[in-house]
């Protein structure tokens, strides 16, 4: 047994310079966050050794008596952080990540070329919710279901559900999905599980952006009124990277959709669970029932709503005009700015955010947008003092964005600005998270 450093000088050296990249820097992105180092112990464990096809107590390999124990003790977890009754729902703790739990969910309820709705990638979605251009199905999920997005109403920044009811009842999906990626508001679930049993449709939450808010109790409660709700558990949940199903114990349109979920995520879409993850995993899920989180998850919202705040004082107009959950959008092209010039401003100045659309861009190569997320600061101690001084950082670094924009023609600084974001960027670099 010897050190990384020892037997790998290369892969020790750019951890040590990603990690000090992470430290140094001022972490925005709306999706990232700083694990325990116990989560992190657990993940670089003994676990990652084993083969545990199957589910505890039915497993295609032998020596699984404690990984048994592991998952039970996760999926237990799992169901007490998020409040749940384990005679009602039920939670699949193997999907690989986010993606490959919402593809799971699909290929359990649905048959090839059902219809579904998500809210469109542009305007918050995320990719694996049926994203595709006019000219392209671009994710999986567009191109084995049939994809009809629902949109914002780009005169309030908020989804427009009277249009999606209109849609709804035209389009007949057979599965709804709530959830974003760039969305600052909370849900009407409500109002979506109306129109989901009037139309016969599934309705599926991803909860990824959210699932720390959400076991903390700060925003809506999906369980009450969805089917199945997935998470990714590395965001604001801050877990290691993976992610989860939920579903209720129940037989929901013909469907049971405890063992189609399960059988759709092993042996379905994947092989064996990456135990060393679903250790971590339940470590996170210990520290999410305690009261520090709680407290971690309220400070979330209040230095983002403080964030929000600021940059409106500074003049910024905010996609919706505000927050209610851990990010903000915000819309600069009334200062004939683009997403990618600022993010690009930004991080050389150590501030890492990313470029977004924002509802009405013509164009999506460079968006018009940035998105700010704070749980990873807030992981690191900020409160809303530290990110109201982030907000004037963020306007100082675009004022000279702005002003490089308007300098000598030939300088430098403008040529430079002005080669970011040049149209080979593909629609925007946030479709990866
Ligand atoms: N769902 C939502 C809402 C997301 O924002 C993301 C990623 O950011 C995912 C799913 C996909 O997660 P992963 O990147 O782990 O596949």
């Amino acid at each position: 047994d010897y050190d990384l450093a020892e037997v790998d000088p290369e892969v020790h050296s750019l951890i040590g310079k990603e990690k000090q990249r992470q430290f140094k820097s001022l972490e925005l992105i709306a999706s990232e966050n700083f694990t325990s180092r116990a989560v992190m112990e657990a993940v670089g464990s003994c676990l990652t050794n084993k083969y545990s096809e199957g589910l505890p107590g039915k497993r295609y390999y032998g020596g699984n008596e404690y990984i048994d124990e592991l998952e039970t003790l996760c999926q237990q977890r799992a169901l007490s952080a998020y409040h749940l009754d384990g005679k009602k729902w039920g939670v699949n703790v193997q999907p690989l990540s986010g993606s490959p739990a919402n593809f799971a969910v699909y290929t359990a309820l649905l048959s090839p070329h059902d219809r579904i709705m998500g809210l469109d990638l542009p305007h918050g979605g995320h990719l694996s919710h049926g994203f595709m251009t006019l000219k392209r199905r671009v994710s999986a999920t567009s191109k084995y279901f049939e994809s009809m997005p629902y949109r914002l109403d780009e005169s309030t920044g908020l989804i427009d559900y009277e249009m999606l009811e209109k849609t709804a009842i035209l389009f007949r999906p057979k599965l709804m999905i709530v959830g974003a990626s760039a969305y600052p508001r909370d849900f009407d679930y409500p109002r979506v599980r109306k129109i989901a049993d009037a139309v016969g449709a599934f309705l599926m939450m991803d909860m990824a952006h959210i699932s720390g808010l959400v076991a903390a109790s700060v925003v809506a409660n999906p369980f009450e009124y969805c089917d199945v709700v997935t998470t990714t558990t590395h965001k604001s949940l801050r877990g290691p990277r993976g992610g989860m199903i939920f579903f209720k114990k129940d037989t929901v349109l013909g469907v049971d959709l405890e063992s189609s979920i399960n059988n759709a995520v092993f042996p379905g879409l994947q092989g064996g669970p990456h135990n060393h993850t679903i250790g971590g995993l339940a470590v996170c899920l210990k520290h999410a029932q305690s009261p520090e989180f709680k407290a971690y998850q309220n400070q979330v919202v209040s230095n983002c709503k403080a964030l929000a705040s600021r940059l409106i004082e500074l003049g910024y107009e905010l996609v919706s005009g505000g927050s209610d959950n851990h990010l903000v959008l915000v819309d600069l092209r009334p200062l004939g700015m683009d997403g990618a010039r600022a993010e690009k401003i930004l991080d050389m100045a150590s501030i890492t955010l990313n470029k977004n659309s924002v509802p009405g861009d013509k164009s999506a190569q460079i968006p018009g947008g940035i998105r700010i997320g704070t749980p990873a600061m807030t992981t690191r101690k900020f409160t809303e003092k530290e990110f109201i001084a982030i907000a004037d950082f963020i306007h100082e670094g675009i004022q000279i964005a702005l002003e490089a924009k308007k300098s000598t023609k030939g300088s430098k600084l403008q040529d430079f600005i002005n080669s970011i974001g040049s149209p080979d960027f593909y629609l925007n670099d946030r479709i990866s998270d």
